[in-house]
């Protein structure tokens, strides 16, 4: 049994996710996970929300609410449509929480101490309005260069210019619209991560087989320009970590808090230590998959997040871990994703272009979603979803294959010799060649599982299930009835024991359905049929089992007609 740790990129707190977010780390970390529980292994997922930030105050400003009561109950709502989704997350956590604070000041006061931090000053823009610092991009003007009026204090998206704030003319803070700007000096921590790039360098290329997304990213931060930069690692904010503390290694910094990306990664150590404080567990429990000194020796550590997040994983977070000269545990792999587009453009939240969450539950049930998402994960490329090719997946592969045959079986079985596995007859020649195709199928899938090859495992899962269907197709069951019933019972006795396989082995990407196929089945023995021919007898004649409701339902082709207009634009 190996010990596995995996954490997803952290959602951020400003609304609700849409499902190109879902399955660009969220949603292909939750099938790892339970793959890895359904063989047996330790397992801890570990998931949060990124709470701090310039746009967490922005959108509480919105709603009129306090940012800390905003973000707790986005957060409720967050946690809720996870669970929703059904993911399996061993802790779901806040990135604003005390832990992640005592963590993010003690990580801090280390690489202060290493020498490691530097205290830089720097011109910024203040509003007298609203009371604060301006970041960039929240400042508006005239751009310079082309004269757009809605120009941005870092970039003109109108010529694409890319500019400073004192060069716009007749600037405007873009929360209120004040005018009353003053350029201030004040003063900023930066991570000195230079002088960390040939460790970090090192370290990337002692890594094995991570994939190219990934490394290429890394490479490219490091060596593209003048190298890696260091980094502002505070903020002129109130909302988060602050940067002042008791035994804080600098003097000067009340009032500014960390840069959300500071402290945001250190959540995924922080929400282990929010888990043991729930379970009612000591520190031990949580330092055992973090700490190297303490038994994190021997934990594989598995990051899956989009490729927008691999520079601060690769090179930022492994920097502060490797700067503070403790032996906290590092990323042994990290699983990176495309992006999924909708319908001939892109999920876009401001739009309210695509699927959000919360409407894809209102629609269809998780497993719906979950099998055409990982199916179609944006693995080697982006992937694209649409409503048609939606349709046709759900229709095919959960409700004629999977679905049809489980209600197929039972049903039969039913009619002929009640709902009782039946006896007599044994397997034979076509059975033992079934076995053998399934145990390749089987094994190739487990391959691509333990590799995170999303779509080759659905495409062989999908593989597995029709080998079953073509069995019935062969050997017809309801025909052979009519000759020799002893037989027919035989081959019906391996269709229902194929059903608890398939609930097994299809648990990690359909979790409700895998469900409801044991519950039929009536059996609650999970383990993995490690020998497939073995896993088609755990079913002895007489076992009572139950004809399952309509496993998956098809989409009309109304449903989605009508489905393709609501979701067209503006939520
Ligand atoms: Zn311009």
């Amino acid at each position: 049994m190996a010990r596995i740790l995996i954490t997803s990129a952290l959602p951020y707190i400003n609304g609700i996710k849409h499902l190109g977010n879902l399955v660009g780390s969220q949603l292909p970390a939750d099938l790892y996970a339970r793959y890895m529980r359904g063989r047996g292994h330790e397992v801890m997922f570990i998931c949060a929300t990124d709470e701090h930030g310039t746009p967490a105050e922005l959108a509480a400003a919105k709603t009129g609410q306090p940012v800390a009561d905003y973000c707790a109950e986005m957060h409720n709502t967050q946690a809720e449509l996870a669970r929703g989704f059904r993911l399996s997350f061993d802790h779901y956590g806040r990135s604003s929480s005390p832990q992640n604070h005592a963590l993010t000041q003690h990580l801090a006061a280390r690489l202060g101490e290493a020498g490691l931090i530097e205290e830089v000053s720097e011109e910024q823009v203040y509003s007298h309005t609203d009371g604060r610092f301006l970041p960039d991009r929240y400042i508006e003007g005239t751009c310079p260069n082309c004269g757009y009026e809605r120009a941005r204090g870092d970039q003109c998206e109108n010529c694409t210019k890319q500019l400073d704030p004192t060069d716009l003319i007749a600037p405007r803070s873009a929360i209120s619209g004040a005018t009353d700007l003053e350029v201030r000096e004040t003063k900023h921590l930066f991570l000195r991560q230079s002088t960390l790039r040939d460790r970090l360098d090192k370290w990337i290329d002692s890594q094995n087989g991570w994939p190219v997304l990934t490394t290429s990213i890394a490479k490219k931060w490091l060596h593209d320009g003048n190298g890696l930069q260091d980094r502002g690692i505070t903020r002129d904010l109130d909302w988060g970590v602050p940067a002042q503390f008791d035994g804080a290694p600098w003097q000067g910094m009340d009032g500014k808090v960390f840069y959300v990306w500071f402290d945001a990664p250190i959540e995924y150590i922080a929400a282990s230590a929010e888990w043991a404080e729930a379970q009612g567990l000591d520190d031990s429990a949580w330092r055992r998959w973090w700490r190297n000194d303490e038994g994190a020796e021997d934990v594989r550590y598995v990051q899956f997040m989009g490729k927008d997040n691999v520079p601060f994983h690769t090179l930022s977070f492994p920097a502060t871990l490797m700067g503070s000269g403790e032996p906290w545990k590092m990323v042994d792999y990290i699983k990176s994703f495309n992006y999924l587009n909708y319908d001939g453009g892109q999920f876009s939240t401001s739009l309210g272009r695509g699927v959000f969450m919360d409407q894809a539950l209102s629609l269809l049930p998780a497993d719906y979603w979950r099998w055409w998402l990982l199916s179609h994960a944006p693995e080697s490329s982006d992937a694209e979803f649409t409503w048609e090719n939606f349709q046709a997946s759900v229709n095919k592969d959960l409700a004629d294959v999977l679905g049809n045959l489980a209600s197929r079986v039972t049903k039969f079985c039913r009619s002929k010799f009640g709902e009782v596995v039946p006896e007599g007859g044994a397997y034979g020649a076509r059975e033992a060649r079934l076995i053998a195709d399934l145990t390749t199928r089987l094994r190739a899938y487990e391959g691509h599982m333990e590799a995170m090859e999303i779509r080759k495992s659905a495409s062989e899962l999908r593989a597995f299930w029709v080998l079953g269907n073509e069995y019935l197709q062969d050997a017809a069951p309801w025909s052979t009835f009519k000759t020799d019933p002893e037989q027919a019972a035989a081959q019906i006795r391996l269709a229902l024991n194929l059903i608890r396989v398939y609930a097994i082995v299809s648990r990690p990407f359909i979790p409700d359905a895998a469900a409801s196929l044991m519950a039929a089945i009536g059996s609650d023995d999970w383990t993995w049929p490690e020998d497939l021919g073995a896993a088609l007898y755990n079913l002895p004649a007489g076992h009572a089992f139950a004809v399952p409701d309509v496993l998956f339902a098809k989409i009309t082709d109304e449903q989605r007609a009508d489905w393709e207009t609501r979701f067209a634009g503006a939520r």
